[in-house]
């Protein structure tokens, strides 16, 4: 199999299970005991919130674990709204958010907040002008993401923060697609919150975490035990974020070769699909764009049809978010940047990990063009199109 599905979910890396295994059979303990074998447990612990911190330049005091990026998103959110309420009830996010943003913003719409939701240009960007216009005196949070999981444009995320802390308003960023793959400086860009999860960075499944500045007050979503500063109850997922910790180191000591490859191979498969295969689009940006990310749309041809021939013959790939494949619906983020239905419903994605051969991308290439050249030779609308157009 060749797997181009990173943005759905990375490989746990061996050397991240490996650090994981003590955790389960023979250091089971539950950290919040006072014996030895918890404070083992706990430092273990510790030792992660340390790791995952150092990726973003900021004091491990500031992490809080979380099961995942979607809990993030929804106590970023739900933890602002409340300690803000007697301020304003006005936030601001973008169309292009993944969905455990936008479900959240509709849900707090229905608790009576008020959400403005920015449009994007072509290429899927924030205006931070339009930040700027959206801001009213009532406004008391700000949430863009760090980059775009369907079409991996990278947001301007340095200037909206400034823009934010200029005027007093909470930033938050789902920074889920970026964290471990480019370099997030939060202070220089001014973040208060952000939002990260274990399996999109070769960590496992079912640890995140939530960055939230000093003095940023943070209401608990969960509420029991006195878990993570009494902010988030539950008994700690030790394996997970011991291996999300590992991960981080890892990722933050390969950042610069990991992210370069990358690029290469992404720039690589890019050129030669448009080379090799007629009235094909890429979505997105080409250059503000996470290191990993090829987005393409093909004239006259069904994306689900192209995965489900893609995936007989070995390669695993997505036509657009995870959440919303399996409904008919086009991507909104798709239709967000100007996709008609019909280009948004031909698009494929390939996220690409550091672990993808150049002999990969090649089979891949020529499965894709095998593919889409037999999905096309089917299509009456296509046939009609090249007898016009010869
Ligand atoms: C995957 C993803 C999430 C959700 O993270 P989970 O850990 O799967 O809950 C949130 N935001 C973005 C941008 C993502 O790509």
């Amino acid at each position: 199999m060749i797997y181009l599905d990173n943005a759905a979910t990375t490989r746990v890396l061996p050397e991240v299970f490996e650090a994981m295994r003590p955790w389960f059979c023979d250091c089971y303990a539950n950290p919040s005991g006072i014996y030895r074998f918890a404070s083992e447990a706990k430092a273990a612990v510790e030792n992660a919130r340390r790791q995952v911190a150092r990726v973003l330049g900021v004091s491990e005091r500031e992490i809080y674990f979380t099961g995942g990026g979607s809990e993030s998103d929804n106590w970023a959110l739900k933890a602002a709204a409340e300690a803000s309420r007697s301020k304003g009830n006005h936030i601001i996010t973008t169309r292009i958010e993944h969905h455990a943003i936008l479900h959240t913003c509709q849900w707090l719409e229905k608790q009576g907040w008020d959400v403005t939701y920015l449009e994007v240009d072509g290429a899927g960007r924030v205006d931070p002008a339009a930040v700027r216009d959206a801001i009213r005196p009532d406004t008391i949070l700000i949430s863009v993401m760090t980059a775009n999981n369907e079409i991996g444009t990278i947001e301007p995320i340095g200037e909206i923060g400034e823009i934010a802390r200029s005027r007093g308003i909470l930033f938050h960023t789902d920074a889920v697609q970026a964290f471990g793959h480019i370099p997030i400086p939060v202070q220089e860009w001014k973040v208060d919150m952000l939002s990260a999860s274990g399996h999109k960075f070769h960590g496992p499944k079912g640890a995140g975490f939530l960055y939230v500045r000093k003095g940023i007050p943070l209401p608990p979503l969960i509420h029991g035990g006195s878990q993570e500063r009494n902010r988030r109850a539950g008994t700690t997922n030790v394996p997970g974020i011991v291996g999300m910790g590992k991960a981080a180191e890892i990722c933050l000591d390969h950042m610069e070769e990991w992210k370069k490859k990358q690029e290469e191979l992404r720039d690589y498969m890019i050129q030669r699909i448009k080379e090799e295969i007629p009235c094909c689009e890429l979505n997105g940006e080409k250059e503000r764009r996470l290191p990993n990310n090829i987005n393409m749309s093909f004239r006259f041809v069904e994306g689900e049809s192209l995965l489900i021939m893609l995936d007989s013959r070995g390669v695993a790939a997505s036509a657009g978010s995870a959440c919303t494949s399996g409904s008919l619906d086009p991507s909104h983020v798709l239709l967000a940047i100007g996709c008609s239905h019909e280009r948004a419903q031909s698009s494929l994605r390939m996220t690409l990990s550091e672990e993808t051969t150049r002999d990969e991308a090649e089979e891949t290439i020529r499965i894709l063009k095998e593919s889409v050249e037999r999905l096309r030779s089917m299509s009456p609308l296509y046939n009609k199109y090249m007898e016009k157009t010869n």
